[in-house]
């Protein structure tokens, strides 16, 4: 009997006794039926987690998904999107076949052709750019995990204008991390889950590391450590927070500074952390006016130096003094003056306009809360330290007993990442860690391999006039860290080298490229004209973009002189009909992430935990029943066609013919380096470093699809001064050399922009842009009002704040065409705060206009206690065009679902020089989607029954759209 007939049979017995009688002989429960004949692991695609499943089939098709247990990341777990990838491959929305646009763009004009004109096309396009002038080729990919490929390709190529969607997600949060702490939040690094007594998590609403920080929330809770989420919204994991801040949009660096002020007031800061393993000591040079002002004063070896109070005298800081000054000014053998770096930072900090009560009307915070706040972080860093009883050795040979730990963690994300004030703000909160002395040690945040990284990590970026030629690989990747204006992508006249502008004086920390910009700037052709847009997976017609019904127009607008577009070539590759489809004149469908190869790999964005290294890799688990390929595939393919040397042998053969997977074997970017770090050298024994192994995917495949080292005891913490890790690192590949990484409180490369700025070294930004430049370019943090924000309150009348957050059953546009995942998000509402809707004379489900500064979208709202009152807020990107994403005209998702994309402009209001800079971070370009301003007015009927906007032509070839699309209809004999 199953688990069905034994219910009712309980459930008959139930009504007719009125109590449940046991039967004699219980038949057996079979809660866990074999429902496969096979079971092959890989790794989930349906957000950016990597998450380790184990597939099940029967008779090849896919049965059931589980998360699997042995997996690193999720330990087993699988959310709700994860385990409806069943319907991603039944999905009605999954190309078919390559396109050929045949009419209008926009039109859904299209005619189905075959891979060898479909590639024949392509190489035709890209061969003849390569041939004349590469930077001609835009080449953007989105949530691609496939970054260590696709930047060398462009990099073989010789195009600096390439990126993938890191510089509207979440780059200040990684710049200012990587600037500051050589690693970041996510995949850089992780709270210690396992010891943390106190946690603050700002920003985050279902992101990035979504399984592992519900893990680690689990932890947290059965622990009884406390929670609490700063954010303006009350969803996901704050609801399950001790505490909720329900802070005003954009305000989160004047909390934190006020935190930090707290602390510094109260003298609750780790002086000898700061002493051994930041910069804190080191001495400024004081000279306002001079060429070096605000840098380190070094010896005549090049190291900073420090003042030591024991010996009464100037000291090198490698090794740091055991007494080094915080305070004071000290005379430098030239004469001047110097001022250790903790005393700028500690003046900064203790300026009033920080003090709670200066801040508490602005961030919505109270004053009493703030400085409660704060005290609680010092109780737990100072008062309820925990101890790993593990000796280990710092790099200067001093051996430690035991390891030491302060219990307090944080984790953000874009929540105050997305703000043109984001940079400064997310490198606050890793100071507060700093000054708390949190890091890398037990209970604090900790780095997960192969961060810490120097700081800044290297490479530097490629890409100026002189590093691009015809026929010819750029010297380099095209993005990378800059240490100094001469590390930037501007051509001597200060004009941006590439089209999104990144790394130029608009935003010279750009370290994720700048994608938001790159529609907008082709169709002005702005610093330049492209020839091809060549996308993957990035929905830039719709919700990848700010200003997205202008972006999407832009797509189709014609240079009135030629008739052409102004953006003459566009290739799209995607496994679904999104929207951008519509706008390309070539459709390149890609597969499922269950039909193909991957890597998810050391070189890009890997799976490690703050215990060691790990990597992953994809496997095909079901063959395509369409004529689509693997986008990197057709990568290879088109690298070998037009002759990119990192792809093609020396006789001119393809050297990579097996595909992705012959290149995840196969390449290596160093000597012993490729893209997995498992099972390297011809026996398969080496880790990290070795000889390519032909065995290689067979061995990842045995062990579950992942690779995993395990840090000995002794490496796991302090890994930034750990001379058994900084070895390891090195003898894994994960850095270059065994040498201390020392976390800048002062960022002296912010200071060389400043100094650039004021007229000093070779490279200087053009005059409009010193102020903008030197205000910036701060080597310490600070906060101020984001620049939409200050333009909206400028012109009046849009008193809310609107912000959206990533619903945990979907993950951006991704969900909108899986049947499973749509019956829980079909359409979104604007929901407003009961306060703010009783005021407005507002109920549940009436309509209004949502208006901002350049325009007004529709939306119904529901009312909500959990806001912070002067906001409004949505789920992200489950608003679509009908006719996209396999939906039926009239489908909820056009009908009442809407993005806030359209009133998020992508340019600031004109300058004093009427240039218009992007809507973005001033310091790494990161898209400020979060700074949006409205106000609400109700809709009349007659506007609430007015269509949202127009449909889509679906592409040709699409199988039918389905009414109802059941998982396991067809396990009974019925038709799907
Ligand atoms: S969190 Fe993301 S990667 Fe993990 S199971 Fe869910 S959808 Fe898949």
């Amino acid at each position: 009997m199953r688990l069905q007939e034994h219910a009712v049979t309980i459930a008959l017995r139930s009504r007719c006794s009125g109590r449940v009688a046991i039967p004699a002989r219980q038949p057996s429960l079979d809660t866990s039926p074999v429902v496969s004949d096979e079971v092959k692991t890989t790794t989930c695609y349906m957000c950016a987690c990597r998450c380790g499943i184990k597939v099940h089939l029967k008779d090849g098709a896919v049965r059931f998904i589980e998360g699997n247990r042995d997996h690193p990341v999720n330990r087993g777990v699988l959310c709700a999107k994860g385990s409806a990838g069943i319907m991603t491959q039944v999905s009605p929305a999954r190309l078919r076949k390559p396109l050929k646009r045949v009419g209008e763009r926009g039109t859904g004009a299209f005619e189905e052709i075959e891979w060898d004109e479909a590639l024949e096309i392509a190489a035709g396009w890209l061969g003849d750019i390569r041939r004349t002038d590469p930077r001609k080729l835009a080449f953007f990919t989105g949530r691609d995990q496939s970054q260590a490929l696709t930047g060398w390709w462009a990099s073989q190529f010789g195009t600096p204008n390439f990126a993938a969607h890191g510089g509207f997600c979440s780059v200040n949060m990684a710049a200012a991390g990587l600037y500051t702490i050589g690693g970041s939040f996510w995949e850089f690094g992780e709270p210690d889950w396992e010891r943390t007594r106190y946690f603050m998590m700002f920003g985050v609403a279902e992101d990035h590391d979504s399984n592992p920080i519900k893990i680690g929330l689990g932890k947290l809770k059965a622990r009884g450590a406390k929670f609490v989420a700063v954010n303006p919204v009350r969803t996901g994991y704050q609801a399950i927070a001790d505490e909720w801040i329900g802070i005003t949009p954009g305000t989160d660096g004047l909390l934190i500074l006020a935190l930090i002020y707290e602390l510094m007031a109260a003298g609750k800061v780790d002086l000898d952390y700061l002493a051994r393993y930041t910069n804190a000591p080191w001495l400024v040079i004081d000279d306002p006016g001079a060429a070096d002002d605000g840098l380190f004063a070094r010896d005549g070896n090049g190291r900073p130096v420090c003042w030591d109070r024991k010996a009464d005298a100037l000291a090198p800081s490698a090794p740091p003094p055991d007494h080094p000054a915080f305070k004071g000014r000290y005379t430098l053998p030239d004469g001047r003056e110097g001022i250790p770096a903790f005393e700028l930072l500690a003046r900064r900090c203790l300026d009033e306009r920080y003090a709670p009560d200066a801040v508490a009307e602005e961030t919505g915070v109270p004053a009493d809360t703030i400085r409660r706040l704060a005290a609680e972080l010092a109780q737990a860093a100072f008062e309820e330290s925990v101890v790993v009883e593990q000796p280990w050795t710092d790099w200067t040979g001093r051996r430690h007993e035991r390891m030491v730990g302060r219990p307090v963690s944080f984790h953000a994300m874009r929540g105050i990442s997305a703000h043109a004030n984001g940079f400064h703000t997310c490198r606050a909160l890793h100071l507060l860690q700093v000054l708390l002395g949190a890091i890398d040690c037990p209970g604090g945040f900790r780095y997960k391999p192969p961060f810490p990284r120097p700081i800044p990590p290297g490479p530097k970026p490629s890409g100026r006039s002189e590093q691009v030629a015809p026929e010819t690989p750029m010297p380099g990747m095209p993005l990378g860290f800059p240490t100094g204006p001469e590390d930037l992508l501007v051509e001597p006249d200060g004009s941006p080298s590439r089209i999104d502008k990144a790394f130029s004086w608009d935003a010279p920390l750009a370290v994720h490229g700048m994608m938001h910009m790159v529609i907008r700037n082709a169709w002005k052709a702005d610093p330049y004209p492209v020839d091809t847009l060549f996308m993957y997976m990035a929905n830039m017609a719709w919700n990848s973009s700010m200003n997205s019904v202008e972006t999407a127009a832009m797509l189709t607008d014609r240079d009135p002189e030629t008739g052409e577009y102004r953006i003459p070539r566009i290739i799209y590759a995607d496994a679904f009909s999104s929207e951008m489809v519509a706008y390309a004149d070539l459709v390149l469908p890609d597969t499922t992430y269950l039909e193909r190869w991957d890597c998810i790999s050391l070189l890009d964005r890997p799976i490690c935990e703050a215990d060691g290294p790990a990597d992953s890799i994809r496997q095909p688990v079901v063959a395509p029943d369409r004529d689509v390929r693997p986008f990197q595939d057709v990568l290879i393919d088109l690298g070998a066609r037009i002759g990119l040397p990192g792809f093609t042998a020396e006789d001119g053969a393809p050297r990579y013919p097996g595909g992705y997977s012959d290149y995840i074997v196969n390449h290596e970017r160093k000597p012993g380096i490729g893209p997995l770090a498992g099972w390297r050298g011809a026996d398969g024994t080496a880790e990290g470093r070795g000889a390519p192994n032909p065995d290689q995917l067979e061995r990842y495949i045995a062990n579950g699809c992942f690779w995993q080292h395990h840090l000995a005891p002794e490496e796991r913490f302090f890994k930034f001064a750990n001379q058994a890790y900084l070895e390891r690192a090195v003898a894994l590949g994960l850095i270059d050399v065994a040498e201390p990484i020392v976390l800048q409180i002062y960022s002296e490369a912010l200071q060389k922009f400043r100094l650039a700025a004021r007229g000093h070294g070779p490279v200087q930004p053009p005059d409009s842009k010193r102020e903008r430049v030197e205000t910036y370019f701060d080597p310490l943090p600070f906060w101020y009002r984001p620049f939409d924000m200050e333009a909206a309150e400028a012109e009046g009348g849009l008193p809310l704040f609107a912000v959206t957050q990533r619903p945990m059953a979907m993950y951006h546009s991704w969900g909108s065409h899986n049947a499973w995942l749509r019956q829980i998000h079909d359409s979104n509402r604007l929901y407003v705060s009961t306060v703010l809707a009783e005021e407005s004379g507002l109920d549940d489900g009436d309509w209004v206009w949502i208006i901002g500064r350049t325009g007004r979208v529709k939306a119904r709202i529901r009312t909500m206690a959990g806001v912070n009152p002067h906001t409004v807020w949505t789920w992200n990107a489950i608003g679509k065009r009908a006719g996209a994403w396999g939906l039926k005209p009239g489908a909820p998702e056009s009908r009442e679902g809407f993005l806030l994309n359209p009133l998020i402009p992508e340019l600031l209001q004109p300058d004093a020089d009427g240039y218009q800079h992007s809507n973005a971070d001033p310091v790494t370009g990161q898209a400020a989607w979060y700074d949006l301003k409205v106000r609400l007015e109700k809709a009349t009927a007659e506007e609430a029954a007015e269509a949202q906007i127009a449909d889509l032509t679906p592409p040709p070839g699409l199988p039918p759209v389905p009414d109802e699309l059941r998982y396991g209809a067809g396990f009974a004999g019925r038709a799907r």
